[in-house]
């Protein structure tokens, strides 16, 4: 099923949840393990990351055919378009094609760190809207395509935080939802204001009814949580960072506590605030599951998702609890 089918047919609140492909065999088993428990969290779609130039084509490949194959849940591969030339590009829609992958989310990119784009202006593929034309003139309704969107504005490089306008990107994200894109993704962010203030924002100016998915990165320790934010360029809000005063910083089991009643105070803002017109989360799960098994069993909204009847599978929370999140940010 395609990404666009599953949420026109939803009723309750849902998850997606994101993965990235790991390095090893045995990485790869662990987190295939993983994702097959996660699946008793029902998600709409699971997504597996492409890194940009295509480095870990085969592994991502790989990874999202067996969890296509395996899951019974529609897998989204990321493709990202900047320094990629049409031919591996091709490869890679035929391969995800051939494994019964219908969704993709098309992105540029960031060249790797060092490296400049090559061959910038007269690249075939510049912008991700370059992406999602070819995708929709080349494989027609193979892939339901799905986008990128800032909520705080996209931030090139290093720049600083001050370039970043919503407004500015607007003209271009439409660009590709009049591409064709057929749903959204945000990029992280832990501020619901600036991120109520982008939907509403996009629904007023682009689309009144394409989906968007909300991005949230579970907090799994203070270090990873600022880095990534940084990374992201999101904004930590001061009451969310007031929640973390120098004595817990460095107590790993509290910050993740604290970090699960942020996510689900995020989350049930953003339900109740659209008075549940939102209720599908993307969840960057860093590969890791307990902060997010327990974001959903504490959630008022999420919980839900446990409690259907239709759902048979079991969650069980006891492997949840024995579950010691040994993978980090680089899996291995
Ligand atoms: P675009 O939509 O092309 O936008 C890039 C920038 O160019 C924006 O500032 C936009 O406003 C501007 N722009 C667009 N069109 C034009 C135009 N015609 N003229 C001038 N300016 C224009 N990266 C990876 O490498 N692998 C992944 O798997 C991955 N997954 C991601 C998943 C999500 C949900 C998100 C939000 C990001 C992901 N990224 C990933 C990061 C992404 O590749 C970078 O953020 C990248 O810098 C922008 O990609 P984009 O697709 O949003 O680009």
């Amino acid at each position: 099923a395609t990404v666009k089918q599953r949420f026109d047919e939803l009723k309750g609140p849902c998850v997606s949840l994101e993965f990235f492909p790991p390095k090893t065999e045995s990485g790869k088993r662990n987190l295939l393990a993983r994702m097959e428990r996660m699946c008793a969290l029902n998600p709409l779609f699971i997504t597996v990351t492409w890194a940009a130039g295509g480095t870990t084509a085969e592994k991502t490949l790989e990874l999202a055919s067996i969890a296509q194959r395996e899951l019974n849940v529609p897998v989204c591969m990321h493709l990202t378009c900047t320094n990629m030339n049409r031919e591996i590009i091709d490869q890679a829609l035929k391969s995800a094609r051939d494994a019964d992958i219908r969704n993709i989310l098309a992105l540029r990119g960031d060249p790797a760190i060092g490296e400049e784009w090559s061959a910038e202006g007269d690249s075939e593929f510049k912008y991700a809207v370059d992406l999602v034309r070819y995708i929709k003139k080349n494989y027609g309704d193979d892939f339901c395509v799905g986008v990128a969107a800032y909520p705080e504005g996209h931030c090139e490089g290093e720049a600083d935080e001050s370039s970043q306008d919503p407004i500015r990107d607007l003209p271009y994200l439409k660009e590709k939802v009049d591409a064709g894109a057929d749903f959204i993704i945000t990029q992280l962010f832990y501020d619901v204001d600036k991120f109520l203030s982008f939907e509403r924002l996009f629904r007023e100016n682009v689309s009144a009814d394409i989906p968007m998915f909300p991005g949230l990165m579970p907090i799994n320790s203070f270090l990873l949580f600022n880095r990534a934010a940084k990374l992201s360029h999101a904004a930590i809000p001061k009451h969310i960072l007031d929640r973390f005063p120098a004595s817990v910083q460095s107590d790993d089991n509290r910050v993740k506590e604290i970090g699960v009643e942020i996510l689900i105070d995020i989350i049930e803002q953003i339900h109740e605030r659209t008075n549940g017109r939102i209720k599908a989360f993307h969840f960057y799960s860093l590969n890791l599951e307990r902060a997010i098994a327990q974001i959903v069993a504490k959630s008022p909204t999420l919980s839900k998702i446990l409690e259907e009847e239709d759902n048979d599978e079991e969650w069980d929370s006891e492997i949840v609890l024995q579950d010691v999140d040994t993978l980090t940010l680089d899996d291995d």
